[in-house]
């Protein structure tokens, strides 16, 4: 399997020529990797500008795809869209959306996503047919070990009630939320991330079934930069990365980019 390397572009960049111009740059290093399926994710509004784009090429070795940062929790049938300012799953696909980034931890912190929420938007997006990169992590990693509950709650919640046939397409990213943002100064260390990862793995088996407990690709964000990221890709028994900041430029990026793909996929 590819590793996976997701752009998430937040609310930036601010004017489309930028927009253009980062995509652009990173789509010319991506598109030559073998191993690697970079995944760029940027706001709604630059979705078909990057989409056309990246059309012009045409990518016959699947090593590029879109993706956007949410979506809405219902899917309502045509001529039923009354909810101002969201974006339906449908309206993604036809955009050629392949992924999507569900319950970020800006969202749940800026605007009141809950676990149902974030379940909701799963099984829409599922059903769909849209791969969901689902978040969680904790907000602080405190001796106690509450954090472990936190991230399990976050798990079972966000999984409730998934039909069996669309586990396939579920990717988790774990994203400790005090390691985001911080610009490699305080990403996690591979060895815990690499506990984390088998303490989720141990939750999906109660949730999900084996195979998907063992095979379900699971990413890491927060603080991903050139100089970390190896050791990430190396030592912390995830699948890919998801990368905030870095992913806002192209030199770095292709840097990341360069560095998954020479590593060997287990
Ligand atoms: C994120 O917000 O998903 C993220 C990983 O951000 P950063 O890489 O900037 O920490």
């Amino acid at each position: 399997m590819k590793r996976l390397i997701v752009a998430n572009w937040k609310m930036n960049p601010q004017s489309p020529k930028d927009a253009e111009r980062i995509f652009g740059g990173i789509r010319r290093t991506a598109v030559k990797l073998k191993k690697i399926e970079t995944v760029i994710c940027p706001p709604f509004v630059y979705l078909s500008l990057v989409g056309i784009v990246g059309n012009r090429v045409s990518d016959k070795r699947l090593s590029f795809s879109l993706g956007a940062q949410d979506l809405f929790w219902e899917n309502p049938p045509a001529g039923k869209g009354s909810y101002t300012g969201e974006i339906s799953a449908e309206m993604l696909k036809r955009f050629a959306v392949k992924y999507v980034i569900v319950g970020h931890s800006e969202r749940r912190r800026h605007l009141g996503e809950t676990n149902e929420i974030i379940n909701r938007k799963i099984k829409t997006a599922l059903k769909a047919g849209l791969r969901v990169i689902f978040c969680v992590g904790e907000k602080e990693r405190n001796p106690n070990e509450d954090y472990l509950r936190f991230v399990k709650e976050e798990v079972i919640a966000g999984l409730k009630g998934i039909q069996r046939k669309f586990l396939g397409k579920l990717i988790v990213a774990y994203e400790p939320i005090w390691a985001i943002g911080k610009k490699g100064s305080a990403a996690d260390a591979p060895e815990d991330i690499l506990q984390m990862v088998l303490y989720i793995r141990r939750i999906l088996l109660l949730v999900t079934d084996k195979d998907s407990a063992r095979v379900m690709p699971i990413l890491y964000g927060g603080s991903v930069v050139p100089k970390n990221a190896e050791s990430f890709l190396r030592n912390a028994g995830i699948q890919g990365l998801l990368i905030g900041h870095e992913s806002l430029i192209p030199k770095d990026f292709n840097e990341i980019l360069r560095i998954a793909e020479k590593i060997k996929t287990k």
